[in-house]
């Protein structure tokens, strides 16, 4: 990931990273913390819906009226501890947001079934409940879509259920509760923008942090830590396949400085570092050894196949002249790892061959082949 391209963390207008990979990175860490706040949130939901099962009976009595209450608040209380013990299961987090966001719509609707069967009139702690639930669209973490689409459903459903089953002269009007249901709305929507913002700036100074740390500054590969924790994990895991180092300098670099100057010089070096990451493979890790040394890891092949690489890789920087500078050459030199030796030892023995490079002539490619 390139630092200076911002671009990987830009929002949509629903505060979701555009790039797609970003915000699948992000969702994987936001999933943990996310769905265990999901989870307890709803089952709460549920254990409270089933609360009310009391008031119903205290409220429209026995009979009829107590047995749908209970019928529909024991199916609310079941969908919510089958979300609790089930919702873990489920593969891709985006699809878990669906579930969670139907799961809220389902006891919803079951609300308003609740509503219709018990033919209620408590408008005002009715207007209370859909707040409740509007606030809840929100407070249960979902992709902001997710939750704006779930809130317009359930202030929709709300009003045209009133409109078409409640007596209009009910306190207070249709349209005040509409109203002030809207604004909620509104204002949980406008927060929890804010607060969706705040955190994906949080993790997108988090990772550009982890990105310099690794990076090296100018040529924009890997830094010299990268890559001694990269090679210090190869070589700590006993049953790797064979792997090789190419240790690689470039040739008269001082008297390029010398003659077109130090930011010239910078640009001859980052030439070179794009001309060989285009010439390596995706696995290979490259990086900046330090000043004009770098350093690549060729995973997974061996000494004959690493040479071949290299003889390539030297032909291609060949191949690009400099504007100015002109060409400018390398000299590598290749090393396989031999089982039980040392990270130190190893790179010694690479910048050995390097230095055999060297004193051979320069712009070639020597091996312990
Ligand atoms: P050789 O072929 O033997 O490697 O000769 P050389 O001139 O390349 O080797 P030497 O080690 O004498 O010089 C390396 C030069 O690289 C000196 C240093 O100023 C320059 N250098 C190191 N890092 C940078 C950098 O980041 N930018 C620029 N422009 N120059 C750098
Ligand atoms: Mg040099
Ligand atoms: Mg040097």
């Amino acid at each position: 990931m390139p630092t200076e391209n911002p671009s990987i963390f830009a929002v949509n207008r629903f505060c979701e990273f555009s790039n797609r990979d970003t915000e699948r990175e992000f969702l994987a860490q936001e999933k943990e913390r996310s769905l265990g706040t999901a989870r307890a949130l709803i089952l709460i939901m549920g254990i409270i819906f089933m609360a009310f099962v009391f008031s119903d009976f205290f409220y429209y009595g026995g009979g009829r009226a107590a047995a749908f209450s209970l019928a529909i608040r024991s199916l609310v209380l079941g969908i919510t501890l089958a979300f609790f013990f089930l919702s873990k299961r489920i593969g891709p987090y985006n699809i878990t947001l669906i579930v969670i966001f139907l799961t809220q719509l389902i006891i919803f609707s079951l609300y308003l079934l609740n509503l219709q069967l018990l033919e209620a009139s408590q408008v005002f702690l009715q207007f209370m409940t859909v707040a409740l639930f509007l606030i809840s669209a929100y407070l249960i973490p979902n992709h902001l879509k997710n939750s704006f689409i779930l809130s317009l459903c359930i202030l929709g459903a709300y009003l045209a259920y009133c409109a078409a089953f409640q007596d209009p002269a009910l306190s207070p009007p249709l349209h005040e509760r509409g109203i002030y249901l809207g604004v909620t709305l509104i204002a949980c929507a406008i927060f929890t923008y804010s607060h969706e913002k705040s955190r994906r700036e949080r993790f997108e100074a988090e990772k550009l942090l982890e990105i310099n740390s690794i990076t090296d500054k100018l040529t924009g590969v890997a830094n010299r830590g990268r890559f001694e924790h990269v090679l210090g994990l190869w070589i700590k895991n006993k049953r790797h396949e064979p792997f090789c180092l190419l240790f690689f300098d470039i040739d008269n670099f001082k008297s390029v400085n010398d003659r077109y100057g130090h930011s010239l010089g910078d640009e001859v070096l980052i030439q070179i570092t794009q001309t060989v990451t285009a010439n390596i493979r995706d696995e290979d890790t490259f990086a900046r050894w330090g000043g004009e040394e770098f350093v690549i890891l060729f995973s997974n092949i061996g000494i004959a196949k690493a040479t071949e690489l290299a003889e390539r890789l030297r032909a291609a920087v060949e191949a690009v002249a400099h504007e100015k500078a002109g060409v400018v050459t390398i000299s590598i030199g290749v090393v396989q790892y031999r089982q039980g030796e040392t990270l130190l030892d190893l790179v010694h023995r690479g910048d050995t061959k390097m230095y055999e490079a060297k004193q051979a002539g320069k712009n070639r490619v020597v091996s312990e082949e």
